[in-house]
Parts: C-alpha cells; structure tokens; sequence
C-alpha cells in the first residue's frame, strides 16, 4: 500500500513525507500535477491513498482528484487534500470533486495520521466488502454438490455464447446429459453413494471439454452443456468420447465398483447474425431433449443428435 503526495511546494513536500516515512508508510512523491497523474497511472495497482494540493502548476489538484475519480480501479482509492484553501465554499468544491476528507495548511502532524489511518480503516472495509461480493457471486452461480454451474447460471452463459456465435458465424452445439437409472442407484447403494455418481460423471464430462466450453447442472441428475465453435460431426464425436468416459470404466464408490451410463441429446447450430438469443437457446433446449428422449426410449447409454431448423 503506497501513498502518494502530490505537492509542488518542496519544503511542504519533504515533511510530509518524512511524517508518512517515519510511520512506516511507503510514500511516492510528485512535484506537479501532471507528474502524480504520470506517477499514478505507472503505480495505480499500489497507490491507495493520494494526498493532494490544490494550487498547483499544469494540472492542478481539482483536476487530478476528478481524473483519478473517473479510473477504473482494481481498488478504492481514498484522497485527501491538503491545502491552503480554506474557504468553506473550496472545501465542498474539493469534496464534491471526489476528495474524500480536507485538510488546511498548516496540518497538525498527528492529525494527518490520524486521517490517513481513517483513509486505511475505509479502505480495509472496502476490500473486505468486495471479497464477500465475490464469493457470494460464486456461491449464486454454482450447484454446491458438483461445483459447475447452477440452472440460471449456465442458462446465462449459454445465451452469452449464443450471441456470440451469432456475430462471430461460428458454430454451437447445445447438448442435454442424463444418467441411465439414477433413481436404481440411489434406491440401490444409497444417496450419499448417488451424489458421488453424480460428481464423478461430471469430472468424467469434463476431461472431454475444453476450458472454455460450457458445463452445468440443469437439475437432478440432468445436465446441459454448450461446446463452442465446434460444428456437428466434431460435437457428436466429442459427446460420443463422454458417454464412453463414463460407461467404460466402472464407478469406485464406497469400495464398490458400479457401472453407470448416460443418454445424450444434442443439436448444432450456427446462429443467424440478428436473432433474440433466448428463443434460440429455448428452441435449441427443446430439440436436443426431444434428442435425449429419443435416446432413452432407443435403449439408452446413446447419443441422439437432431436438427434444428430455423
Ligand atoms: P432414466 O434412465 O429414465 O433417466 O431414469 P432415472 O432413474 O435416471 O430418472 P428418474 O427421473 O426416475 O430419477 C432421477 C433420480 O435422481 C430421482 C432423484 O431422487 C435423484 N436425484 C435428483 N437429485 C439428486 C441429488 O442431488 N443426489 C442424489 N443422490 N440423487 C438425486
Ligand atoms: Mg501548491
Ligand atoms: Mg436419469
Ligand atoms: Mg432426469
């Protein structure tokens, strides 16, 4: 975590520094404004607190807030002027600006601290509310017992691909995963032993995609995946090397060894350029489950492709 001063009056400067330096803060220094815009943009990933004057040559300090303000940051960054404007009218300028506290000249050594110790405590608070977002956003978008996406989530990523493929021209093909039987394996060798089925045949699904492939549980013991720029023959090939992946090799569960299947249902198609991605990703939803139900009805541990006209 860096400070950075931006002051072009050096003796106010060097105290200043030597203040932050003596409490352990690690200080960068500019004697302009366009040299902090300069030193900022070089150290923005480093740079959390920025304390700034006001009156200063090229770039002056109302500036600098703003334009720091209008980055975009992987952080927030707290600003503190340090000026000899005291007017209040200034103060509200500088605050409106996008400063975060005001401070006059002369400053009170201790007080400054204090302040950059404020500037810090909201800066902690800031950092940890963002990592709670993010996990709470992982925890929204992923099925906990198989750790892929959820129903809503890779719907969303689906439609995402659909209209990309769509302004790319390039081919997608929707597939629709069931497992042969669950309900005889769970009946069978209980439902501790049928979610660790489930989590295998994921992991098995997955060895055959790439990472940038789709992947997600569409309920129970169904899943839905999406299998980017791939055309027809390519996806059949690829959802036929699944299905082998998990029939071939028994399951070790609970020290048993236990054999399970999956039906396939699948579709391809090359979105047209101007379309409503949800009714596509609807239509092609529907043909490659009537897919998998033309595999189950054909015996099973099968793939079913169908062609989707639109
Ligand atoms: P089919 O070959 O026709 O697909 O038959 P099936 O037995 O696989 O299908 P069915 O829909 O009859 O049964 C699905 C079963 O999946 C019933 C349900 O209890 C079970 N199931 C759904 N979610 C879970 C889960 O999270 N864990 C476990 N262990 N079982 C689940
Ligand atoms: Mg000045
Ligand atoms: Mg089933
Ligand atoms: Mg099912």
């Amino acid at each position: 975590m860096k400070i950075l001063i931006v002051e072009d009056e050096a003796i106010s400067r060097i105290v200043l520094a030597r203040t932050l330096q003596k409490h352990k803060y690690e200080v960068l220094r500019a004697t302009d404004g366009q040299k902090g815009w300069e030193i900022f943009k070089k150290e923005k990933d480093d740079i959390y607190i920025v304390i700034l004057d006001w009156i200063m040559p090229k770039i002056n300090g109302l500036q600098l807030c703003r334009m720091i303000k209008n980055e975009t940051l992987s952080h927030y960054v707290y600003i503190i002027f340090l000026t000899s404007k005291r007017d209040i009218k200034d103060i509200v300028k500088g605050l409106e600006a996008g400063a975060d506290d005001y401070l006059t000249k002369p400053f009170d050594r201790k007080e400054l601290l204090a302040r950059v110790n404020v500037g810090l405590r909201i800066i902690k608070l800031e950092g940890a509310l963002k990592e709670a977002n993010e996990k709470l956003h992982i925890l929204a978008i992923t099925d906990s017992l198989t750790e892929i996406l959820n129903r809503r989530a890779v719907i969303d990523s689906l439609i995402k691909e659909i209209s990309r493929s769509g302004r790319e021209r390039k081919p997608l093909c929707i597939v629709m995963l069931d497992i042969d039987h669950f309900k005889a394996i769970n009946d069978t060798y209980g439902h501790v032993a049928g979610d660790k089925v489930l989590k295998e045949v994921v992991s098995r699904a997955k060895t055959c995609l790439r990472p940038y492939d789709i992947i997600g549980r569409f309920g129970g013991e169904e899943f839905v995946l999406g299998i980017v720029n791939t055309d027809q023959e390519k996806s059949i090939e690829i959802t036929e090397r699944i299905r082998k992946n998990i029939c071939e090799k028994p399951f070790k569960v609970e020290k048993k060894e236990l054999r399970v299947s999956v039906s396939i249902g699948l579709t391809n198609i090359t979105p047209p350029e101007i379309i409503d991605p949800n009714s596509v990703l609807d239509e092609m939803i529907k043909i490659a489950d009537n897919a998998l139900y033309e595999a189950k009805e054909t015996g099973r541990n099968k793939v079913v492709y169908k062609e989707l006209l639109i």
